[in-house]
């Protein structure tokens, strides 16, 4: 059977949505059910195809079942192309911010439920030992019910992290956690939470925290405001590839002055969550217990109410919520 003239015509393909690190995505639509999906195209190199390796972990990806994680539903591999077939989202978090925000600010209602739902996503991956490595608002996708998930997921993993896109522009490095900056190549789960820090902080100010150009730039900017470690503060810091005995000393910047749109628990975590030391970085799960997800937080009795809501880890003191209350529901038009 001819697979890739079936896959071919099993959609039809509408608008371009997006072109990103890897792929070109279009909008999409099953012919047979009507319903709409996310079309994306990889880009591989003509010569050497896909390795085998990308399309192990890609398959992965289809196990990797969470609501705050966007659903990936079929990889189609013909000869020298790769196509997968994903949930369709309204748009990006970039995009959210900048339609929907008030120069780029979101209301601190609906960074709340962001960062709950982005947490929730990120804890789900890291249980199931898999990094992201490459969030950023761009990657994160809302649908019109303000559901936020993960996206252009384990391609990071599948073909390292970028350094350029496809199309030769430069991948952000503003998300980038300082240890990888330093060049450490036994970086882990943390590196995920550096990111979600990052974006809760632009989600409040509606500007990128650290807005650099190059490595170097990256890390001074992060310095700047997180203090400049010392072999002292960082234990084992001049062993990094790209440390500097030379690096300007910056004293610590709080954040609540940097940041006073933040309430102070919300401060609170955010300083956890961009912890230099990787070690030091808050997890996902504990993120997801901080008191400032405190309305989140339900009594066990509670749970009887949500009969329809699996309770994943019933050993932690949350459940599965993906948007907590009505009124974030807004009318977001994508
Ligand atoms: P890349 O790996 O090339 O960065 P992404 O998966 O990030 O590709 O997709 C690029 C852009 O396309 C995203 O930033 C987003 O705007 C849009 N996009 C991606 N996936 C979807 C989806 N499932 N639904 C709607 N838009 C999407
Ligand atoms: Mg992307």
């Amino acid at each position: 059977m001819d697979g890739k003239r079936q896959h071919h015509s099993s959609f039809q393909q509408l608008e371009k949505l997006g072109e990103g690190t890897y792929a070109t995505v279009f909008k999409g639509r099953n012919r047979q059910t009507g319903e709409f999906v996310a079309l994306k195209e990889i880009h591989l190199d003509s010569e050497e195809g896909t390795p085998s390796t990308a399309i192990r972990e890609i398959s992965l990806m289809k196990e990797l079942k969470h609501e705050n994680i966007v659903a990936l539903h079929d990889v189609i591999h013909t000869e020298n192309k790769l196509m997968l077939v994903f949930e369709y989202m309204d748009g990006d978090l970039k995009k959210y911010m900048d339609n929907n925000g008030e120069r780029g600010m979101l209301k601190p209602h609906i960074v709340k439920s962001f960062m709950w739902q982005l947490l929730q996503g990120i804890h789900f991956c890291h249980e199931n030992r898999v990094l992201h490595r490459d969030l950023k608002p761009q990657n994160l996708l809302i649908n019109n019910k303000l559901q936020l998930k993960l996206g252009d997921f384990g391609l990071a993993r599948a073909f390292g992290i970028p350094v350029n896109t496809f199309s030769n522009e430069v991948v952000t490095l503003w998300y980038r956690a300082p240890d990888v900056l330093l060049g450490s190549r036994t970086y882990n789960t943390s590196i995920d939470i550096w990111s979600a820090g990052c974006i809760m902080a632009e989600m409040f100010s509606g500007r990128p925290l650290f807005p650099g150009t190059t490595n170097e730039d990256q890390t001074i900017r992060i310095f700047r405001i997180m203090g400049t470690p010392t072999e002292r503060t960082w234990p084992g810091l001049s062993q990094f590839p790209e440390y500097k005995a030379n690096w300007q000393m910056y004293a610590t910047q709080p954040l609540r002055n940097i940041l006073p749109q933040i309430d102070e628990k919300g401060i609170d975590l955010l300083q956890r969550m961009l912890q230099l030391r990787p070690e030091l970085r808050i997890s996902a799960a504990e993120a997801l217990n901080h008191e400032w997800f405190a309305e989140f937080h339900q009594p066990a009795h509670a749970q009887q109410h949500h009969p329809q809501q699996p309770m994943m880890h019933p050993h932690r003191g949350y459940q599965q919520h993906t948007v907590p209350s009505q009124n974030v529901y807004g009318n977001y038009q994508g």
